[in-house]
């Protein structure tokens, strides 16, 4: 099933963990279309825009999943309103840079990227809830803590 023109369901599901453990990480109606939302907010125009294909690390995690890799069951990937992902080949920073000035989203958090070990390190963190709800809140996480905005961008 494709949420959008380049972005399918089962890259927005697939989990290591939820294979080697079997849990059973399928998400429900409301659930799809959370990701379809986010997949057509975010992904999708972020897939157009640098014109390569995104590598989604964790899309959605049922409440198993979050409790097997001590994710917090309130997180917005259970609700299938949130993706990590990059774009091997572009800085990380770039792609938030990008998500922050064009896009419209709930949170956007630029999580462990450390220039001294290279532009691809860490991963963007995006979240789509609605035009309505969106928080517009941009974020940098590291081994130092939790920081407003873009760090180092
Ligand atoms: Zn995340």
């Amino acid at each position: 099933m494709e949420l959008s023109a380049n972005i399918s369901l089962a890259e927005c599901v697939k989990s290591q963990t939820a294979l080697r453990m079997k849990i059973d990480n399928t998400p429900n109606v409301d659930q799809i279309a959370a990701l379809k939302q986010l997949a057509l907010a975010v992904l999708q125009p972020v897939r157009e825009r640098f014109e390569r294909p995104l590598v989604i690390g964790s899309g959605f995690r049922c409440a198993a999943l979050c409790t097997a890799i001590g994710s917090k069951t309130t997180s917005q990937h259970r609700m299938g309103q949130a993706a990590d992902f990059e774009i091997p080949g572009i800085p990380n920073p770039a792609v938030a840079k990008f998500i922050r000035d064009n896009l419209s989203f709930d949170q956007l958090i630029l999580e462990y990227y450390d220039p001294e070990e290279g532009t691809n390190s860490g991963w963007i963190h995006c979240s789509y809830v609605s035009s309505e709800r969106n928080r517009d809140e941009v974020l940098t996480i590291n081994n130092n803590g939790t920081f407003e905005g873009l760090l180092g961008v």
